[in-house]
């Protein structure tokens, strides 16, 4: 990385108003009255979408393939023919109730970066490939990541295009009727960075007044499937000292589950978000209860002792109640450490634009926790209103989605770096 670059090299500001106008042409393609947008991943509206994206990329003189589950490549050769990619990019595939800016402001603001150094004549040493990946959202076809978690090899394609939707389409067919099965040759090979910008979708950022996040990583995730098993039992004729209700213990290992993550600030996460109770009625004492639980943190370790500390909470609820409790793990993803060049070329961004930023770990699950695996990437993070996505009332302010892409074009040309000759 070139720690230096800003005082060689004037970089441009890239053009916020056609970022914006770019942003809102591509958000008609699957329009909502209440101004968000339903573009699921590999429908009809996808394959539009898809198809405006190729049309300003070939604008740009790129050059446009697919792989053969659908991820798009859009390169800017470099004058290194033989240099590693600097990639950048994020998802155009929205939540049935998504907005405008998830996913597509990363894309979008790649394209931004590369349509202001062709506005500027700016040639770099490494290509610059743009990058789309497949089903990102994962609710038409689960899971969520498809498309960079088959490039990282976290599942296979073969199962990533068996997945059916709840028509019994396969993902596989849904791809081939848009028309977007390509060839795994035409992937980049090795990246020499990966960059993703995207909202925050959390409400760090707006709270402290900060424009930009630089990400440092992601939080890792264990999932866990808990039954508490009592006995059903008359509520009228079963008097309360010969009572054995799951619902109370149950209620016991939600109120654990917080206290535990609260131990564990300021990255700690513990949440209860399914519950279901047996047999769910009026006069019957619950019999059995099963829960999910969703814990988080930023350190492999700690997420371990967390759940050592939860297992250990769970079996002294067991003895004390007399219940049986059972955990099934259903989950587990390691905490994700972006390359430290990377955080540094966006830190440098931020800072060379007089941007407020901060240091800040993903909660949520992105294609770059994937590509963090093969290859060195960040993120850049900018804020969305009241940390709202996934929700047609998501927001993001045009003068931050200017910063965000200013970052990410500073960060692109610190990694990508200047032909030689070209500095200013
Ligand atoms: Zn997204």
């Amino acid at each position: 990385m070139n720690e230096t670059l800003s005082t060689e090299v004037n970089v441009p500001a890239i053009d916020g108003e056609r970022l914006w106008q770019t942003l809102m042409e591509l958000a008609v393609i699957g329009g909502t009255p209440k101004g968000g947008c339903n573009r699921q991943a590999l429908t009809e509206l996808d394959r539009e979408g898809r198809e405006l994206l190729i049309r300003w990329c070939e604008a740009e003189g790129l050059t446009v393939r697919f792989d053969a589950i659908g991820n798009l490549f859009a390169r800017r050769d470099g004058s290194n023919a033989d240099a590693d990619p600097v990639v950048i990019g994020s998802h155009i595939d929205t939540q049935p109730t998504g907005g405008k800016y998830d996913g597509c402001f990363g894309v979008l603001a790649a394209l931004e970066v590369i349509r202001t150094l062709n506005a500027n004549g700016i040639e770099t040493e490494r290509p610059i490939e743009l990058v789309s990946w497949t089903n990102e959202e994962g609710c038409r076809f689960a899971p969520c990541m498809m498309g960079s978690g088959v490039f990282a090899g976290q599942l296979t394609l073969e199962d990533a295009l068996s997945r059916t939707d709840v028509d019994g389409i396969t993902a596989g067919e849904a791809l081939e009727a848009i028309g977007y099965v390509g060839d795994d040759a035409n992937r980049p090979g090795r990246f020499a960075a990966y960059l993703e910008a995207h909202i925050e979708q959390g409400p760090i950022l707006e709270d402290e007044g900060k424009t930009i996040g630089v990400v440092t990583g992601a939080l890792g995730l264990k999932w866990f499937d808990v039954t508490v098993t009592g006995m059903a039992a008359h509520s009228g004729s079963t008097p309360m000292h010969l009572r054995q209700d799951a619902l109370l213990g149950a209620t016991r290992v939600v109120e654990a589950v917080n206290r535990i993550a609260l131990a564990h600030q300021p990255d700690g996460r513990g949440t209860v978000g399914a519950f279901q109770l047996l047999p769910n009625s009026r006069n019957v004492i619950p019999g059995q209860v099963t829960l999910s639980v969703d814990f988080r943190h930023s350190e492999g370790e700690v997420l371990d002792a967390i759940v050592t500390e939860f297992r250990q909470t769970l079996d002294a609820i067991a003895r004390e109640t007399g219940l049986s409790i059972e955990i099934a793990p259903t989950a587990d993803y390691p905490p994700q450490h972006f390359a430290a060049d990377c955080i540094a070329a966006v830190r440098q961004g931020a800072q060379a634009n007089g941007y407020a930023h901060r240091d800040i770990v993903s909660g949520a699950g992105h294609d770059a926790v994937f590509i963090g695996d093969i290859a060195p990437a960040a993120m850049i993070f900018i804020p969305c209103e009241k940390g709202i996505s996934h929700n047609e009332s998501e927001y993001a302010a045009p003068e931050d989605v200017t910063a965000g892409a200013n970052v990410l074009l500073h960060a692109t040309l610190n990694l990508a770096g200047l032909a030689a000759g070209a500095a200013a």
